[in-house]
């Protein structure tokens, strides 16, 4: 699955924001980090110049935006809600970190689409908004000054799950299924690494050193990559062609 892919089902819900640029400027944190779906609740001024200002750019976002009456409705389709809230009293659902809730939405992603979800400005979110709400997303804050300007919470949020999403897509190996070659089995790679330390010794990178050590580090640098069948192959293709390109020019200097 590619990164997009990931974030398309997460989806965004602003309630009951009062200032337009508020709005914007939380579809332009989205767009920087690659979410698309935005939904607004109620918007007290919308749609209006000053949200398309702090937008700067991501005005699609803003035209797209799906406007409803309830925080139900905008959500009726996800099979997850995570409710962003400044205050941690009075919570009766998971309280997760910014990182947690990323991990969470992406999971869920899978099934179908998720929200993550907003309050106002000045009120935040109710308590009946948050009982939609499948876990209470807070982002850690001094314990006396712990609200967020709405759009920056966004934009927290939204880097969160960016961030998770990549790791996914470009740390992680693919999962078994999708990966078109099996997986080296220990034997192939003790055999490559004799042959590395082989290849080593003949092309003369120890130079005479103690070289357990080094050997150590490279194998503990190859196992990390989580190499398949083929890669080792290629290795061990490379480390042939190093005793070859060694040999000749030993049999030169003997001639
Ligand atoms: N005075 C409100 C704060 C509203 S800020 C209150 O006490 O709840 C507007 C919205 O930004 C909040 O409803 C929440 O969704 C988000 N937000 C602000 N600070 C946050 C924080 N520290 N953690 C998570 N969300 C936050």
């Amino acid at each position: 699955m590619s990164l997009r892919e990931f974030l398309l089902p997460i989806r965004v819900v602003l309630i009951d924001t009062a200032l337009p640029e508020n709005i914007g400027a939380a579809a332009r944190a989205m767009k920087t980090m690659g979410l698309s779906d935005l939904a607004l609740v109620r918007p007290k001024l919308f749609p209006d110049q000053r949200a398309n200002a702090l937008a700067a750019g991501a005005d699609d976002l803003l035209e797209r935006a799906q406007i409803y009456d309830s925080l139900t409705d905008a959500i009726a389709d996800c099979v997850y809600a995570a409710g962003c809230t400044a205050r941690l009293r009075d919570i009766s659902l998971p309280l997760l970190e910014p990182g947690e809730a990323a991990q969470s939405l992406l999971t869920e992603a899978r099934r179908g689409p998720v929200a993550l979800v907003f309050g106002a400005e000045r009120t935040g979110l109710t308590n009946e908004d948050l009982s939609r709400c499948d876990a209470a997303v807070h982002i850690p804050t001094e314990a006396e000054f712990s609200s967020l300007n709405l759009a920056q919470a966004v934009q927290v949020l939204s880097f969160c799950i960016r961030s998770a999403a990549l790791t996914i897509t470009e740390v992680m190996p693919l999962p078994l299924a999708e990966r078109d070659d099996p997986p080296a089995t220990i034997e192939q790679m003790e055999r490559m690494f004799e042959h590395f330390e082989q290849a080593l010794a003949e092309i003369d990178f120890f130079k005479g050193r103690p070289y357990g050590h080094l050997m150590q580090r490279i194998r503990r640098m190859l196992h990390r990559a989580d190499l398949d069948t083929r890669e080792v192959m290629i290795f061990r293709g490379i480390l042939a062609d190093a005793q070859r390109m060694a040999r000749l020019a030993e049999s030169r200097i003997n001639k």
